[in-house]
């Protein structure tokens, strides 16, 4: 896999975090300098938003990106307001559940104001975001807007490597013990991987082990 060599500005931050060589990752490194380097508008717009750089989004809207739904998304995420107010504009009612999803899984409480405020409903996907992002108290106002899908919160909870989250999901019925052990294993999540043994999982879709074989 290639890496990009930072620039001196982005040295501290590229040494914990090497930058991906890609059109998302460059984008949202925010490398203006490797602009014409960028293939797919598209992919970088979903970079630049989650970044929060401003005028790379302009410039890669004026190269082509429209693909606003998941712009909202990474900015949400990013919680870069400025941003999402310009994805907003282009999105339905409908395409806002993916900046609930966004702002729930970077934690950004105001952004998942805006966006409820907007009109969108879809709590579900609020919730699949705050487990997958670790974000306890938004999950908790998820459920209590009306959200019951505690199995696809596992799933996300498992993914992202949270085991409060995970213990809320249980708490609330959640059981897909075996969906969860794949996901965990994926992520190589190795207490997670334990929780679901411990609950009862018998078989990992991922790796086709059984329960027991991951730790022998
Ligand atoms: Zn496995």
């Amino acid at each position: 896999m290639a890496y990009l060599l930072p620039p001196l500005a982005s040295m501290v931050h590229a040494y914990l975090r090497p930058i991906k060589l890609t059109n998302k990752g460059i984008c949202r490194a925010g490398y203006g300098e490797l602009f014409d380097s960028i293939e797919d508008p598209n992919e970088g717009l979903k970079g630049a938003c989650q970044g929060g750089h401003m005028a790379l989004v302009s410039a890669l809207i004026a190269r082509g990106a429209s693909r606003w739904h998941r712009g909202l998304d990474s900015a949400c995420r990013g919680g870069h307001a400025d941003i999402v107010t310009v994805m907003i504009e282009h999105c339905s009612t409908n395409e806002l559940t993916h900046g609930l999803y966004g702002a729930c899984r970077g934690g950004h409480q105001a952004l998942v104001n805006e966006i409820i405020s907007r009109g969108c409903n879809n709590f579900e996907w609020g919730l699949e975001g705050a487990c997958r992002g670790g974000q306890l108290e938004l999950a908790r106002a998820m459920i209590s807007r009306g959200a019951t899908r505690y199995d696809w919160g596992l799933m996300a909870a498992c993914t992202g490597g949270h085991i409060e989250l995970a213990q809320l999901m249980i708490s609330h019925g959640a059981n897909l013990w075996n969906s969860g052990l794949d996901r965990a294993c994926q992520r190589k999540r190795l207490k997670l991987v334990q929780m679901m043994i411990d609950h009862g999982a018998t078989r990992c879709y991922n790796c086709d082990k059984s329960a027991a074989g991951h730790f022998t």
